[in-house]
């Protein structure tokens, strides 16, 4: 299967409770690949074997389970293990809009729950590792409300899993919580716009 990567490079800036969040989606994003048709082949690449992330994967799996995982585990980071041109790493904060979906390129998910005071982390991270980045298409399919544009693990997981088997955006973003829009734009040259009621509209 395609790689997908998480950059495990952040447990430093989690306390124990972002910690425990972020590897619960980390695991609710291996069960959908698990039990999917067609899974990524995902890769937890700057994981500390001495780290607390590893240290939280160990106490929600069995140690026999962790190892039979399809996970490849690794304090490597990314581009000890991919062609940079082919790492693409996504974040919010990128200037760069993902419009399709690439077979070839390795996505790249920084592994941390969004604080408000943390904006802009996996940007700079990306632009240390010299890594192109991308965002996902959000403005250009969703009309949204307020600010945070950031989504976690498990959403970014359905989403790109979706994108890659459907190819189609409008199918993926139906995992971004309505919540955070209000509403799907009409399509270009149909009048039928149903203002912020958070309903797709109809063709
Ligand atoms: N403030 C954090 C940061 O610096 O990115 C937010 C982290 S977000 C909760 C966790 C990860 O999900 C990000 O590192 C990024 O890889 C991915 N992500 C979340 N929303 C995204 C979006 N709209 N576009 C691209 N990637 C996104």
């Amino acid at each position: 299967g395609q790689p997908l990567v998480f950059d495990m490079s952040y447990e430093l800036q989690m306390t124990q409770r972002e910690t425990e969040n972020t590897i619960s989606q980390l695991l609710e994003s291996e069960g959908s690949n698990r039990r999917s048709l067609e899974p990524f082949h995902l890769h937890f690449c700057n994981l500390n074997p001495e780290g607390a992330y590893h240290k939280e994967l160990l106490k929600r799996y069995s140690t026999e389970t962790w190892e039979n995982l399809m996970i490849t585990a690794s304090p490597q980071r990314p581009i000890d293990m991919f062609p940079r041109e082919q790492l693409v790493y996504l974040t919010a904060d990128s200037p760069n809009v993902l419009r399709t979906f690439d077979h070839n390129k390795v996505y790249v998910i920084g592994a941390l729950v969004d604080r408000s005071n943390m904006p802009g982390v996996s940007l700079a991270n990306a632009k240390r590792l010299k890594l192109a980045t991308a965002r996902l298409p959000l403005d250009e399919h969703l009309r949204w409300e307020c600010g945070a544009k950031n989504l976690t693990l498990d959403q970014m997981f359905r989403i790109l899993w979706t994108v890659k088997q459907t190819g189609s955006w409008v199918e993926a973003l139906k995992f971004v919580p309505q919540r955070k829009h209000s509403g799907y734009p009409a399509k270009k040259g149909t009048n039928d716009y149903k203002g912020a009621e958070g309903r797709p509209t109809v063709p």
